[in-house]
């Protein structure tokens, strides 16, 4: 066996890699930022020598996880209007970055964002690519693009107040492709439109299309001329058709598409982002959290979650790449409880927990298209790790337990909590 030299040995572990392979015992060797070797087996004292060596103990060793549908500026939003006028910005500044933080103290070492307040997103972006604050790798979103009367569009015409903090309203062609540039202008990555209702929202509801498809298709044109990712915010049979047709990059929920709108996601290797951490949160913690009793029944019926998850399920066994991401920033769905998605994936849409684990990270990866440096243990890979106290593959709840994550490390630097 050669002599490994390295910053960092984590040894004695049981390795999740992500790529398909089988766990397996083993250990992983970094070297600054990168994953330098992954040795399978018991690997001596006498075969490598590192600064600093990590005894796993037999607990698992796994890439950071992905929150697919992140809003790093919501906070604990009782209704969708907290997300307007009772979020000044200074404070709004103040939990964004904080949540930064608990992104990575819970595991999560990369996420997409799908709109924020303001330039939030891109801001914070900016200062963990910097290293001013701690935070995941991020696409940022800046703020998201809605019609007139859509999901976001929820201040009354009489209270004279716009959305100009969180949500563009744009109408007609030329005023969505405007909204697009304003995005691209302020370098956010991916951007975002709604395409349906929501069952909170007192004037669309989840089966409705509240854009045309020439809208629409405006929308994707303008992203895709400028080398930035769709992603849309669809519900309905309709809507989630278009987005399928017209190739949106992040189809987010999709509560309602049908078989051969499944065909076409399929062949054109879109992805899906359930985000449904949101409903199962209403249903678990609704009540105490003060959702009215007509919030909780005329808005998310059960039948929202159980179409959801009868068309992840269908998805899932089609090969379709669905990412973990649920919505987390409403006080039912907290900031912290991102890894509750892993936990979904296998008891409601027919993962088993390894390929939960594969859907967190690998594809986690592949849909903020960093493939090439992240979402799996192999050499040359970021070194952005969890050592776990304990097996995910035998309890998929352990993720959920922050006290759980021994050691985390991204790009081989160990998070401070
Ligand atoms: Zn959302």
């Amino acid at each position: 066996m050669p002599w490994t030299e390295c910053d960092l040995a984590i040894v004695n572990g049981l390795i999740i890699d992500a790529t398909g392979a089988p766990a397996r015992p083993g250990a992983v060797f970094i070297t600054g930022s990168r994953i330098t070797e992954v040795r399978s087996g018991t690997v001596a004292d006498s075969e490598f020598i590192a600064r600093r060596v990590i005894d796993a103990r037999g607990g698992a060793v796994m890439p950071g996880m992905t929150d697919g549908h992140w809003h790093p500026s919501y906070y604990n939003a009782r209704t969708i209007a907290d997300l307007d006028i009772q979020s000044p910005i200074e404070e709004t500044v103040i939990h964004a970055v904080r949540h930064c933080q608990v992104m990575l103290e819970c595991g999560f070492t990369m996420a997409v964002c799908a709109g924020a307040h303001h330039r939030l997103d891109v801001a914070l972006r900016n200062a963990v690519n910097a290293g001013e604050i701690p935070g995941p790798r991020m696409l940022a979103a800046g703020r998201d693009i809605c019609c007139t009367g859509g999901l976001t569009d929820w201040n009354p015409a009489w209270w004279k107040l716009g959305l100009e903090g969180l949500t563009m309203i744009a109408d007609g062609e030329d005023e969505i492709r405007k909204a697009v540039r304003l995005n691209v202008k302020e370098t956010a990555d991916v951007i975002k439109f709604f395409v349906s209702g929501e069952g909170a929202s007192f004037n669309c509801n989840q089966y409705q299309t509240t854009c045309t498809r020439a809208e629409l298709e405006a929308y994707v044109d303008e992203v895709h001329r400028r080398g930035r990712l769709a992603s849309t915010h669809v519900r309905d049979r309709t809507g989630t058709r278009w987005c399928a047709e017209l190739g949106v990059d992040i189809i987010n929920h999709a509560t309602y598409a049908d078989d051969q709108t499944l065909d076409l996601i399929a062949e054109k290797n879109l992805t899906l982002v359930p985000a449904l951490g949101y409903i199962f949160g209403v249903f678990e913690n609704g009540e105490r959290f003060g959702l009215d009793e007509a919030f909780r029944k005329a808005s998310f019926a059960a039948e929202d979650r159980e179409s959801g998850c009868e068309v992840i399920r269908k998805a899932h066994k089609m090969g379709i790449r669905v990412v973990t991401g649920g919505d987390y920033g409403f006080a039912w769905v907290p900031h912290g409880e991102y890894a509750k998605d892993l936990g979904y994936f296998v008891s409601h849409m027919g993962f088993t927990p390894m390929e939960a684990i594969i859907a967190a990270t690998r594809h986690g990866a592949e849909l903020l298209r960093m493939q090439g440096d992240c979402g799996t243990i192999e050499p040359g890979k970021y070194a952005d790790l969890l050592v776990i106290d304990g097996n995910p593959l035998d309890d998929i709840s352990i993720l959920c337990d922050r006290s759980k994550f021994v050691w985390i490390f991204k790009g081989g630097v160990e998070v401070r909590r």
